[in-house]
């Protein structure tokens, strides 16, 4: 009996209690969801085994009859998701399609304009630490003191300093973002507007939040979030720049694709043609409001006031209790969350003054509003009344931890 359990017991058991550690805490992180049984079946096929260097129909390996047509079935959906002209599905991830794109419509040294890291853009929009820092003279735009994007502090940097790229989009930014306006900005600097969706592409399928299509050049995204499909990434653009991207990505920045991943992409997108899809993504909203009017009533200060999308920024500057104290308060409660930086960050980005919270995996376990609501009460209890309060959340959760949607269990326990 040549089974996991057998030949490797250390990763079984680790498999298991990840497994159990899923279900038994509350994930509050905006980022991540949970997948369905068919998603992990298709990432956990033969589809592993096989190379396919290039394109479908142009492949650099022979018998790659059967993968090419996973890869134009994961394609054709996305395009027809979004209304997309073209689409790459092999970007490994979400920093790997953002270095493609870059690589696609830039060289190093150019400038580039994206959102800050401490006022909720990702590492990879221009960071220092990352290679679109170092490669790029990379600049950046942030928020106002509202919490809303500064389009006037965009549209000012970008007419001085003429990036070749613009990219909007984010990864703690709870409210929506005006890509009409972003394009408007870029045609007058003359750069190019490529528009990183990973966050928020779910709601955007689902036509809960404005499209990227009509608007940008280069659109990235991850499969992994809003979207629920594995962790991955893919690219949208118009027909011309489909040659530039396909190169970038192959082999320009990868090697051979994922095919195993890609098809679970292409089933993941299936699902997200589905009615069923839509009607989740406004539960997704619906619980974010909820939880943010219940944060509001108990008085915890939010980054903007509130959200627009999926996720809210519970700010706690100005009070002693830091992030990285809250994530831990919580941690113990069984939710799971992140600390965040907050605009305007006074302290370290380890400690953080934010605490970014999210409703997509626990939508997709069912949870509705009346369950945000008790969840928010928890979040505040122990804001306000710390440890007291996280014995009587850890009750509240157990209760809360059979939830278990239709197809969309692949963390039900055996026998549970
Ligand atoms: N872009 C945004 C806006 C993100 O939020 C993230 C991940 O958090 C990424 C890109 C990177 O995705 P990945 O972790 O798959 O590389």
């Amino acid at each position: 009996n040549k089974n996991l359990k057998s030949i490797d017991g250390e990763i079984f058991d680790i498999i298991n209690l990840e497994k159990q550690r899923q279900h038994e805490h509350l994930e509050l992180i905006a980022s991540e969801n949970y997948v369905s049984n068919a998603v992990l079946e298709a990432l956990g096929s033969v589809l592993t085994n096989k190379y396919a260097e290039g394109y479908p129909g142009k492949r650099y390996y022979g018998g790659c009859y059967e993968v090419d047509k996973a890869e134009e079935l994961a394609r054709e959906r996305i395009k027809k998701l979004f209304g997309a002209e073209h689409a790459n599905v092999q970007p490994h991830s979400g920093a790997n399609a953002n270095l493609a794109a870059f690589f696609a419509l830039a060289s190093p040294g150019d400038t580039i304009l994206g959102m800050n890291l401490s006022e909720g853009g990702h590492l990879t929009h221009g960071s220092k630490v990352n290679y679109s820092g170092k490669w790029f003279n990379s600049i950046f735009y942030g928020v106002n003191e509202k919490g809303f994007i500064d389009y006037d502090q965009v549209e000012k940097i970008a007419l001085e300093f003429k990036p070749k790229i613009i990219v909007a989009g984010a990864s703690a930014y709870p409210r929506a973002i005006d890509f009409k306006k972003f394009r408007e900005i870029a045609d007058k600097a003359g750069a190019y507007l490529v528009v990183d969706m990973a966050h928020i592409a779910g709601l955007i399928a689902a036509g809960l939040h404005q499209s990227p299509v009509p608007y940008a050049d280069v659109i990235t995204s991850t499969t992994h979030k809003t979207l629920r499909g594995p962790r991955g990434g893919l690219i949208l653009c118009k027909s011309d720049f489909a040659e530039k991207i396909d190169k970038a990505i192959f082999p320009g920045t990868q090697g051979g694709p994922l095919m195993h991943v890609i098809a679970a992409k292409a089933v993941s997108f299936k699902e997200a043609l589905s009615d069923e899809f839509a009607i989740y993504q406004k539960q997704v909203i619906k619980n974010a409001k909820a939880l943010e009017k219940v944060l509001l009533k108990r008085g915890v200060k939010l980054v903007s006031g509130g959200t627009d999308n999926h996720l809210l920024l519970i700010d706690l500057s100005g009070i002693e209790l830091t992030g990285k104290e809250l994530e831990t308060l919580l941690t113990s409660a069984n939710i799971t969350a992140n600390k965040n930086t907050v605009p305007n960050e006074k302290r370290s980005p380890f400690v953080a003054s934010g605490l970014r919270v999210g409703t997509p995996a626990l939508t997709t376990r069912g949870l509705v509003e009346a369950d945000f609501e008790e969840i928010g009460n928890i979040i505040a209890d122990i804001i306000f009344s710390k440890e007291a309060a996280v014995a009587q959340a850890k009750d509240f959760m157990k209760t809360l931890q059979n939830f278990n949607v239709n197809y969309h269990a692949s963390i039900v326990i055996d026998g549970n």
